[in-house]
């Protein structure tokens, strides 16, 4: 059997591939070379892995499975499961990771689930695993244990796995110090600044995100890209409602005070996936705005198990509540307070 180097599998792969840019990474929790797939603009469009292990007796690499590694030639970047996400880390550094599972949950609700893991003991962290099911196969897939469930806030589609998750993994349940009298068996009350740790490798800061509801927590990853986990506080393009328990102010000031202050490079990771609906609502309060109409053609239909991640510099462009000093969104907001006034 022809046995191939991993640095000629990724040859094969970036030709594959081309011209979208691809960069190898060794998953070292479970011996496999995986690959992130980029496209014009640099954006993550897919991952794919399990095109190689090490061999453990001579610790040399060898291709493992040939049919994963013809498949992935063949795969097209759209076609690729849900996005493992390394963050702070490429092949050969040596800096520890945060690994980040994005499982779509393809419910009414939208949801996204998350697992956050350490590449060093495999321990993992489920953010608001309403499907449970899915969330403990995508774990047994990756090798990894999950120890510990974040709700971002009380709401049932983000609590609701919770039960059958703890049932079968004996996880510990962390949420907002003030969500104890609404979230069943809440082990650790968090609070601004408390750091969850994951494993060996992961650590996370929590951010006090009041608004959508007033027991919202976010969590922040310290990596060179940071990453940020926002539940219902931020979507892409959009802001949760504050109907069920929330705040518009205290919305407004999590938004002016927290997030806009946070590095431009920070991934979004939201609990919902509302993106194209959220465009619309942009280009509604804002139809001159460029970036939100180029952005609605490309992901328009978008499969949500390979969904675009996006970043605070991005929901700059595109998300009206960033953009509320826009003279568009002030002359729609105008002209929506004067029919409010002449009607009343
Ligand atoms: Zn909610």
């Amino acid at each position: 059997m022809l046995r191939l180097t991993s640095e000629q599998i990724l040859e094969k792969i970036r030709k594959a591939f081309s011209p979208f840019h691809v960069v190898a990474e060794l998953q070292d929790y479970h011996r496999k070379l995986g690959f992130r797939v980029y496209g014009e603009n640099d954006e993550l469009v897919g991952t794919c892995e399990g095109a190689l292990v090490e061999d453990r007796h001579s610790g040399k690499p060898e291709a493992a499975d040939q049919r994963t590694r013809a498949t992935t030639c063949e795969a097209r970047a759209k076609d690729f499961g849900p996005v493992v996400r390394r963050i702070g880390n490429s092949l050969g550094t040596g800096m520890m990771p945060v690994i980040v599972k994005q499982i779509w949950t393809a419910n009414a609700y939208r949801n996204f689930n998350y697992l956050i893991a350490c590449s060093e003991t495999g321990e993992a962290l489920a953010i608001d695993p309403l499907d449970h099911e899915k969330c403990l196969k995508a774990a047994k897939e990756e090798g990894w244990t999950i120890t510990q469930i974040l709700n971002t806030h009380e709401h049932r589609d983000h609590t609701g796995g919770n039960e059958a998750m703890v049932r079968k993994t004996g996880a510990t349940i962390l949420a907002h110090k003030n969500a104890r009298d609404k979230i069943a068996d809440m082990a650790r009350g968090l609070s601004a600044g408390d750091v969850v740790k994951v494993g060996k490798t992961v650590e996370l800061e929590v951010l006090d995100t009041p608004g959508h509801t007033m027991c919202h927590v976010c969590l922040l990853s310290h990596t060179d890209q940071p990453a940020l986990f926002c539940g219902d506080t931020l979507f892409n393009a959009g802001a949760g409602n504050c109907h069920n328990g929330g705040h518009p102010e205290e919305l407004y000031k999590t938004f002016d005070q927290q997030l806009a202050k946070l590095p431009p490079s920070t991934l979004i990771y939201p609990g919902h996936d509302y993106m194209e609906n959220n465009l619309r609502f942009t280009l509604n309060r804002e139809p001159d705005n460029k970036s939100a109409r180029k952005m609605l053609d490309k992901l328009a239909g978008q499969d949500p198990n390979s969904a675009y991640v996006s970043t605070l510099e991005v929901e700059g462009e595109i998300n009206t509540f960033f953009r509320l000093t826009s003279p568009t969104v002030i002359a729609k907001l105008r002209e929506v307070l004067s029919r409010i006034a002449r009607e009343a």
